[in-house]
C-alpha cells in the first residue's frame, strides 16, 4: 500500500454497557463461573476490558450488513466463502491469483478488494482501520462485574438441559469504557463508514461479545471527538475541504480522483509539525458525519464488481 502517509482520522469513543456484556476469556476455571470476561493487568489491578480485535470483528460484520443492504451487485465478499463462489473472500481470491503465478502488487490488491476488505483488511493486506483496546473509565473501586446464573440449553431439543445450570461472570450494565478508532490513508467513504458505525453505536444497534442472540452485549456509544489530520509539507488545498486518499493517487488503486469532502463549517485548524489538525466536536461533528455518511451510502450503492471478479464469474 501507499508508503507515504497523507491523512489520518482519530475517533475517540466511549462505550457504555446497557445490559450484561460477556467477552469471554477462553480460560476454563476449576471452580467459580464457567465463563469469565477477559482481564488485563492495568494500574496495579486486574481489570475487565474490551479487546480492540473483538470490537473490530463486531464493526466488520456490522459494516458487511450495511454494505449488503446498500449494494445489490454482490460486491461485498463473504469471509467464509472460497473461490469459485462469486462472493468468495477477497483474501482467498488474491491468494489463488498468486498461486496461479500471477503477480500481485499492492495497487492491484487494493483495487480488486471489496469495500469491506479495503477498510478492514484481509489475509493479503492490512486495512485502513485499527481499534485500541477499550479500558474502564472512572472505575472508582466499584466492581464492574457480576455473576449470572443461567440454565443450560440442550443443543438437540433447544429445551432446558437436565439440571445444567451454569454461571456467567459478566460486565454489569452502566459501565463505561474508552477507546480510539484510527484510520490512516482513508478514502472519504471510509471515514463515512466509521462515522456511520459510531451513529449506530449511539443508537444501540450494535451488540458486542458472546451470547448476543440471547440478549447479552447491549451497549451504547458516544463519540467524544474526531480529529482529522492532513499530512504534508505544504497546505495547498482549501481550508474547508477534507481530502481523501483518492485525491493523492492515480487510478491504479481504484479510488476516485475527486475523493474530497467540502464542508460548510470547519473547526479551527492547527499546524503541528507536518500535521494540519482539525478537531470536530458537537455541531461540527454532526455536520461532518451527515456529509461523510451520505458519500459512503452513495459509493456503496454504486460499487460495481471489479473486473477480476467479473472474469471469475464468466469462467
Ligand atoms: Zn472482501
Amino acid at each position: 500500500m501507499l508508503k507515504r502517509l497523507v491523512n489520518e482520522a482519530l475517533l475517540s469513543l466511549t462505550i457504555t454497557t446497557t445490559g450484561p456484556v460477556l467477552i469471554r476469556s477462553g480460560h476454563a476455571t476449576l471452580s467459580g463461573p464457567d465463563m469469565t470476561p477477559v482481564l488485563t493487568y492495568r494500574a496495579g489491578d486486574w481489570q475487565v476490558y474490551l479487546p480492540g480485535s473483538s470490537l473490530k470483528g463486531v464493526f466488520r460484520s456490522h459494516s458487511e450488513k450495511i454494505g449488503r443492504t446498500l449494494n445489490q451487485n454482490n460486491a461485498i465478499c463473504n469471509p467464509f466463502h472460497k473461490p469459485p463462489e462469486s462472493d468468495a473472500f477477497c483474501g482467498s481470491r488474491l491468494q489463488s491469483r498468486q498461486n496461479s503465478g500471477k503477480t500481485l502488487d499492492s495497487q492491484t490488491a487494493y483495487r480488486v478488494s471489496c469495500p469491506i476488505c479495503r477498510l478492514f483488511g484481509s489475509t493479503e493486506f492490512i486495512g485502513r482501520l485499527s481499534i485500541n483496546d477499550a479500558y474502564l473509565v472512572d472505575f472508582n473501586g466499584r466492581n464492574p462485574v457480576e455473576v449470572r446464573n443461567r440454565v443450560g440449553i440442550d443443543r438437540l431439543t433447544g429445551g432446558a438441559f437436565g439440571g445444567a445450570l451454569f454461571d456467567l461472570e459478566v460486565v454489569s450494565s452502566g459501565v463505561d469504557f474508552q477507546t480510539e478508532i484510527y484510520l490512516r490513508n482513508f478514502e472519504i467513504w471510509q471515514l463515512g463508514m466509521v462515522l456511520l458505525l459510531a451513529r449506530d453505536m449511539q443508537d444501540g444497534l450494535i451488540r458486542i461479545g458472546s451470547g448476543r442472540s440471547r440478549g447479552l452485549g447491549s451497549v451504547k456509544g458516544a463519540t467524544d471527538a474526531v480529529t482529522i489530520n492532513h499530512i504534508g509539507p505544504s497546505t495547498t488545498h482549501p481550508a474547508h475541504e477534507i481530502w481523501g486518499l483518492g485525491k493523492f493517487l492515480q487510478a491504479e488503486y481504484g479510488t476516485c480522483p475527486d475523493d474530497m469532502l467540502s464542508l460548510d463549517t470547519f473547526p479551527e485548524q492547527k499546524q503541528r509539525g507536518l500535521r494540519r489538525q482539525a478537531e470536530f466536536r458537537d455541531d461540527n461533528l454532526e455536520h461532518l458525519s451527515d456529509k461523510a455518511i451520505a458519500i459512503c451510502v452513495e459509493r456503496l450503492q454504486a460499487w460495481q464488481l471489479c473486473a477480476m471478479r467479473q472474469g471469475e464469474a464468466h469462467g
